[in-house]
């Protein structure tokens, strides 16, 4: 270790991810690159010198999260507790920089998507100013986006499954979102990189991987002139030691027939498609500036469905868009019964500075948004139940993740749960003792709990 490294040890800080995975991979690549510069990396908000909050700036509830966070936190500053400094990373600080150390005066340094890369640099900054109540604030949030900051060995928070970033920042322009104000347009990364950070996870012994971008289906897309999805699933796969690779965040024109063949072909791919769809009302559609239409989402679930009857569907959508009358929303909820996605998300439509739907005409009321967003789940219940009916007695390979809270069951995953968003499979073993992040094939024996399933090994 050298000098500096030496008297870094000593510092002790704690990182916060909000938000989604790809701001947990981002505070992956910044612990990964404190530690390397020897600082002591804990999780523990008390006992740390310096916090970094890696916040989520996507819609207002995100926002309300990140600020509540940034404000537990300050109460933990010197005088009251030990914290010194506080860095806030990612998507809020990219939008809102000047408005973070305006009125949250508590936060010592801003930092934005394009500088996760800066980290050590910031708080060495920060360390040499603890007795300095003077000390200018930082602000580094010029540029947004990109691939500078990650590294292929960088330390991992999950268990028994990891996440790769794909792709950064998108190339669609949904007049509700403010990801490409915040992220920039998508950009690929290598091939070469992902693979080998792929074998780096592989070689510590995770037998699962997740990829994720903004637009995975886009991945290849400028970077090599043409999607290139499918060749990447297809060298992952040749991996040793990696046994399921799954991949989210999809955009349903992306879904093409090569990427099914290849999916449907191989047996370490999971045949599991996360694709948010937003809407099922064409007019809506068209208002959100997607390029989707209700009749080429029935034809893609068809072609996959085809391909891989046994594919675990998963999407999202939007309810009190501008413009959305009872009459899209019934359209919306007839599609979703003919569609029947296996699981689904619902978001509610918050007006985003900067982007199109903003000032919209037609916004609609909180009250109209809510009892829109729980008939959705209310209704996506009865799919889902209905749909995981097709999966009793069928035998299907886990990832043994955790034991539950009474001890009784492990708890895992088949190639049809993601991890944070999805149900879990409750798994009784018949005879030997489990470990986490085994690989097991267990038949579901229960789905009549309406997301969780039970299954025992055989
Ligand atoms: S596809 Fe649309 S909703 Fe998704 S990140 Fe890109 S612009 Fe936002």
């Amino acid at each position: 270790m050298n000098k500096n490294a030496t008297e870094n040890s000593s510092i002790k800080i704690t990182l916060l991810a909000l938000g989604c995975s790809k701001n947990l991979i981002d505070c992956e690549n910044m612990s990964t690159e404190l530690k390397k510069a020897g600082y002591n990396v804990i999780n523990n908000i008390e006992d740390s010198d310096i916090v970094v909050i890696n916040t989520c700036g996507f819609i207002e509830s995100a926002k309300t999260e990140a600020i509540d966070t940034i404000l537990e936190v300050a109460d933990y500053k010197v005088p009251n507790g030990n914290v010194r400094k506080i860095i806030v990373s990612g998507c809020l600080s990219q939008r809102y920089p000047e408005d973070i150390l305006k009125d949250l005066p508590e936060v010592d340094a801003v930092l934005g998507t394009a500088h996760y890369g800066d980290i050590a640099e910031v708080v060495a900054r920060l360390v040499s100013e603890f007795d300095d109540p003077e000390a200018e604030k930082i602000n580094i949030t010029s540029g947004k986006g990109g691939f500078s900051h990650l590294v292929t060995d960088r330390e991992l928070s999950t268990d028994g499954y990891a996440w790769i970033k794909i792709g950064e920042g998108c190339l669609h322009r949904c007049s509700f979102c403010a990801i490409p104000l915040i992220r920039g347009t998508f950009v690929s990364r290598p091939m070469e990189e992902i693979l080998e950070e792929a074998k780096i996870i592989a070689g510590r012994g995770v037998k699962e991987i997740i990829l994720a971008a903004q637009d995975t289906t886009n991945y290849g897309i400028e970077l090599y002139k043409e999607r290139r999805l499918a060749e990447l699933l297809k060298k992952l796969a040749e991996i040793d030691g990696i046994e399921l690779i799954r991949v989210m965040y999809g955009y349903m024109d992306g879904i093409t027939p090569d990427l099914i063949e290849v999916m449907a072909g191989n047996p370490k791919i999971a045949h599991y498609l996360d694709i948010p769809i937003q809407h099922g009302s064409d007019k809506i559609l068209k208002a959100m500036y997607r390029r989707d239409t209700a009749d080429l989402i029935t034809s893609r679930l068809e072609m996959i469905r085809k391909a891989m009857p046994d594919c675990i569907i998963r999407t999202t959508v939007m309810v009190g868009f501008p413009g959305e009358t009872e009459e899209d929303f019934r359209i919306m909820k007839e599609n979703l019964k003919k569609w029947k996605f296996d699981r689904l998300g619902c978001f509610i439509f918050s007006p985003e500075e900067g982007t199109p739907a903003f000032d919209m005409p037609d916004q609609i009321d909180d009250e109209t948004k809510q009892r829109r967003y729980d008939e959705i789940y209310e209704l996506q219940k009865e799919i889902s139940s209905e749909q995981s009916q097709k999966r009793l007695g069928t035998v299907t390979k886990v990832n043994i993740c955790s034991v539950s809270d009474d001890g009784i069951f492990y708890v895992g995953r088949s190639y049809g749960e993601s991890p944070e968003v999805d149900p879990v499979i409750y798994i009784a073993s018949q005879e030997e003792e489990l470990k986490i992040g085994d690989f097991v094939d267990a038949k579901i024996v229960d789905c009549s709990d309406e997301y969780d399933m039970t299954a025992v090994t055989v």
